[in-house]
């Protein structure tokens, strides 16, 4: 940990006005509201985030990703059958979309984490995950000392989306070994899936269970900023009702279902219909509000904290990352770091030949101008 303390004096936003309330977005995702968050280049280049999902498969989290987002990331995916499920390996999903909203540009990118915890010897089926983040992690890293520094794309994980299973009693040991794993690295967000399994009660129950194990076990999961004096009162209160309800409990679906009169997306069953925008079915409002009305602080966060922590281990000499290997392997390694540094120095003359003949024009501009 490098120590620094992130959590004071982050960004604070304006409140998006809807969600808590119950209100929908009408269709919109509502991330319109990042100009209020980011600063106005951001919002000419467009807007990048990358959420990660993770947890048992089956848990509804492309459901829930495709629900949020109202693009159907998955068309092609087919269920694997059970057979297939034991066999599966950790197999990493990125897909990314590019969605636009009044002028706003988003480009989003979704990393889903299929067959997670299927398998009966799991322990270590979360390394892959971890590798994922850690790669992001490195190529920032690379492309910050590189000469392009102003074009970076940022792919590092800025927040992921923790699925505990409705059907247990709390954390499984798996999810405390993988969450505290997970939280030096990404901005952990807890969610109850499927809560729509469960009643009120029940609900309120596993999400008592759930806070009190991420405390006794030391998981540090993602802190909503304490909001400043002269906040809007709305906004204070959006705060609050969010950070009451975290683990966030969650219902996916796609489907648009009629009720009485009103068209809404949400699950049907025989004695009704269980309504994913509605504060007094489940928490999904609540969760699509925190991420949109939070990620320039997941952004913060995850530059601030998670990637200075992994740059600080990263440049610690004692920390050799890639140990030569002798014989061939060796040779190989330096004849490939060779070229890369071939290729940057060719990059770096180019740059400057160009830099003088700016320069050059400049000079010449001026003359032509003072006679
Ligand atoms: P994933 O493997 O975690 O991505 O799970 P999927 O999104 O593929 O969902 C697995 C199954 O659970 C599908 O049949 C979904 O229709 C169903 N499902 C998804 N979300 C929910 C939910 O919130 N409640 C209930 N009861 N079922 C859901």
């Amino acid at each position: 940990m490098s120590g620094k303390d992130v959590r004071k004096g982050r960004t604070t936003r304006g409140s998006l006005g809807s969600g808590v309330g119950g209100e929908t977005l009408g269709g919109f995702i509502g991330f319109a509201n990042l100009p209020n968050q980011v600063h106005r280049k951001s919002v000419k280049k467009g807007f990048e985030f990358t959420l990660m999902v993770v947890g048992e498969s089956g848990l509804g989290k492309s459901t829930l990703i495709n629900s949020l987002f109202l693009t159907d990331l998955y068309p092609d995916r087919e269920l694997p059958d059970a057979e297939a499920k034991i066999k599966q390996t950790v197999s990493m999903e990125a897909s990314t979309v590019e969605i636009e909203e009044r002028g706003v540009r988003l480009r989003l990118t979704v990393v889903d984490t299929p067959g997670f915890g299927d398998a009966i010897n799991s322990s270590k089926c979360y390394d892959p995950i971890l590798e994922y983040i850690d790669a992001q992690f490195e190529r920032y890293l690379h492309d910050e000392s590189g000469l392009n520094r102003r074009n970076i794309s940022d792919n590092r994980v800025h927040c992921c989306f923790y699925f505990i299973s409705p059907y247990g009693h709390g954390l499984k040991p798996l999810d405390i070994e993988f969450m505290k794993s997970l939280h030096n690295r990404v901005n952990i967000v807890p969610v109850i899936a499927k809560s729509d399994t469960l009643t009120k009660q029940e609900v309120n129950r596993l999400k008592k269970r759930v806070l009190d194990e991420i405390a006794k076990h030391n998981i540090k999961i993602y802190q909503l900023p304490d909001v400043e004096d002269d906040e809007e009162e709305d906004y204070k209160e959006q705060t609050r009702v969010l950070k009451q309800s975290i683990p966030f409990a969650v219902v996916g679906s796609t489907t648009t279902i009629e009720v009485k009169g009103r068209k809404v997306r949400g699950r049907m069953y025989p004695w009704g219909v269980v309504e994913l925008e509605n504060d007094e079915h489940c928490d999904y409002l609540k969760l699509r509000t925190m991420l949109i009305s939070h990620m320039q602080d997941l952004q913060e966060v995850t530059h601030d904290l998670h990637y200075e922590n992994y740059r600080a281990t990263r440049l610690d000499p004692e920390n050799v990352v890639e140990p030569v290997k002798p014989g061939k392997q060796a040779s190989g390694n330096t004849d490939a770091k060779l070229r890369e540094k071939e290729a940057e120095l060719a990059r770096m003359q180019a740059m400057l030949a160009q830099m003088q003949k700016q320069l050059q024009m400049q000079n010449d501009g001026q003359q032509t101008h003072q006679l």
